[in-house]
């Protein structure tokens, strides 16, 4: 029986795929670009559609189309698998093994229960705003401008504040009429519970609220973000979300994120803005690469999710002191990542919700405008104030140690310039105290590439690599392995991943007659284990790389490469065994062992010879 793998991979272009998420330009047969899962200036990350794998050269990152998802989704193998599945036309319940029967009970994985009680709960609420009692959170949403199909779009939604009999569990008892445990609606985090003398109780936790449910990339709902409406009088905060769980984790996801991927991939940016709502309400005036963070600071975190979209990240915060902070600390993290930084400076006190109801054409012309962060930095500090030369001075410093940490170095010597003429200090001046300022960081920066040293660094051993190069050129040249077939037949590889890998690449030849043969390509191979098929991919594409160059009519230089390898692993082979001899010799020669010692010699006589035939045969 086929394997939903092998469907998915047949029926799913690794090249169109990948080119959904990152520009891919065609390198003889491969394609190429920059890769999405380290920095990088000159790509490094290839794709091969004839292999149906992409392979990193800089970060040693690779795989098939399904490690891509993963890496790239965030997702788990299984629901990678199922979502390529279901973008082929695969109906992944039609195969072994993909049934949601991770559990005995055939009800699925706890991930996968969470994901259907998230469902459940934001139907819940979408269903409660049509209602009498969710009129209230409708008309609210109505009132900050947006418009019933955005409503339906973000899946908008109200917190009913109690069940027929008045108790505060309209969710959950709905959810429990569903068939979900206690402990799994506990677990969704839209619920908690407390303790009342003996018995243990739940109340819902954003009865009352609006509600606006946050998505993963792939547009599930995962958690809640809660705003209390107008005229209510809480004591708790005026936003309620969902705590940590396994589903939700404030700290990576960006709100609007799922709705906003294909925008940003083709604005070329992504912009952040800092509510939920100035997000819904930018889509809406047709600003759709806009997100915004889950009630966190921006992190390191999202910025590394985010620069596998795109290089260029806009910050659009309020223009009051917290906003130009959260500014300047923002772009400082994404510099650090070298994206390329702008801002739209907005005015103190303005909602980007605002302006986008009042004046769609406003924002999208301020979209558009986005300008430098120095630049904007730059005005706010000079613009319109007069400013005393101890004042100027201590500017220029903070200014330079900004200017230090711009990756690019047309953009730091346009801003020397101009914070030469601001502050009246020649140019020399301030590139002198910028060098100060750049060593400092890059030391600084320089502790921490430690951390960053890549499998491609480590040494493998010229063996290895010899191996290595043997089972990447037959890959790649086919023929080769006839060409050569005794000494194929009889190379012996001692790295057990090459070993395995080999003896499936055996095996597979062995089972062609010699009409088949002749046509078998590089991508023809097949392996039982995926993980084999993966690590033989990556040799197959790493030795390709290496062989860019050379002729491909006749195979010459091809084989005369294996012959070198063949060669010289038999050597390195030999001179191994010949080693373990000679120790066998020094032992026996303290313990005086006469016979022993004649007939290791005979042995390592032969030996030397052997070694000799072979560099004669080459
Ligand atoms: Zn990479």
């Amino acid at each position: 029986m086929r394997s939903l793998v092998d469907d998915v991979k047949d029926r799913t272009d690794i090249v169109e795929f990948i080119s959904g998420y990152l520009k891919l330009t065609p390198a003889g047969s491969n394609f190429r670009g920059l890769c999405p899962f380290h920095k990088e200036k000159t790509p490094s990350f290839m794709v091969s559609r004839e292999k149906q794998i992409f392979h990193c050269f800089g970060c040693a990152k690779g795989g098939d189309i399904i490690t891509f998802a993963e890496e790239m989704e965030g997702l788990e193998f299984k629901e990678a698998l199922k979502m390529l599945a279901e973008k082929a036309g695969l109906d992944p319940s039609k195969y072994q093994g993909m049934r949601s029967s991770a559990l005995s009970d055939g009800r699925g994985s706890r991930k996968e229960i969470l994901f259907r009680i998230l469902e459940s709960t934001t139907l819940f609420f979408e269903n409660a705003l049509q209602s009498i009692e969710g009129k209230e959170a409708y008309d609210y949403y109505i009132s900050r401008g947006l418009k019933p199909e955005t409503i339906k779009q973000f899946r908008l939604g109200y917190s009913p504040r109690k069940n027929n009999n008045g108790f505060p569990t309209a969710l959950f008892d709905n959810l429990k009429s569903q068939g979900f445990s206690p402990e799994e609606i506990l677990e969704s985090g839209s619920v908690f519970q407390y303790q009342s003398g003996n018995s243990r109780l739940f109340m819902d936790r954003f009865k009352g609220r609006a509600i606006f449910p946050i998505f993963d990339s792939l547009g599930r709902p995962v958690g809640f973000s809660a705003r209390v409406l107008p005229g209510d009088t809480t004591t708790q905060g005026k936003y309620v979300n969902t705590p940590q769980t396994l589903l939700y984790d404030k700290g990576s996801l960006l709100y609007g994120f799922h709705l906003a991927k294909p925008f940003i991939r083709e604005e070329g940016e992504v912009i952040l803005l800092e509510g939920n709502l100035d997000v819904v309400l930018s889509h809406q005036v047709g600003v759709n690469q806009a997100v915004a963070t889950c009630g966190t600071a921006l992190s390191k975190k999202h910025l590394q999710f985010l620069r596998r979209y795109t290089k260029r990240v806009v910050l659009a915060f309020d223009g009051d002191m917290a906003g130009v902070k959260a500014t300047k600390r923002g772009a400082e993290l994404a510099w650090e990542d070298e994206l390329d930084v702008k801002v739209i400076s907005l005015k103190v006190g303005t909602d980007v919700a605002d302006i986008a109801k009042e004046d769609p054409e406003k924002w999208k012309r301020k979209a558009r405008k986005s300008k430098s962060v120095l630049g904007y930095f730059f005005d706010l500090a000079f613009k319109k104030r007069i400013l005393s030369l101890d004042q100027k001075k201590s500017l220029a410093d903070r200014l330079i140690k900004m200017i230090a940490k711009v990756p690019s170095e047309v953009e730091k010597s346009h801003f020397v310039r101009k914070l030469s003429e601001e502050v009246q200090v020649p140019e020399n001046f301030l590139f002198e105290k910028l060098k100060k300022e750049q060593k400092s960081t890059v030391e600084s920066v320089n502790q921490n590439i430690g951390a960053e040293n890549t499998p491609l660094n480590q040494e493998k051993g010229r063996k290895f690599l010899l191996e290595e190069r043997i089972v990447g050129l037959i890959f790649n040249y086919p023929k080769l392995y006839f060409v050569l077939r005794e000494r194929m037949q009889n190379v012996y590889f001692k790295s057990p991943e090459i070993f395995s890998i080999w003896k499936e690449v055996k095996k597979f030849l062995k089972g062609l007659d010699d009409k088949s043969l002749e046509k078998v390509k590089s991508g023809d191979f097949k392996f039982e284990s995926r993980n084999l098929e993966l690590e033989a991919s990556k040799i197959a594409i790493k030795i390709e790389k290496e062989m860019e160059l050379t002729n491909e009519d006749d195979l010459e230089e091809q084989k005369k490469e294996l012959l070198y390898c063949l060669d010289n692993l038999l050597e390195e082979n030999l001179q191994e065994e010949k080693r373990v001899l000679v120790n066998l010799i020094k032992t026996a020669e303290k313990q005086g062992d006469k016979m022993e010692l004649k007939r290791l010699f005979e042995e390592l006589n032969a030996f030397n010879q052997k070694i000799k035939d072979g560099k004669n045969k080459s």
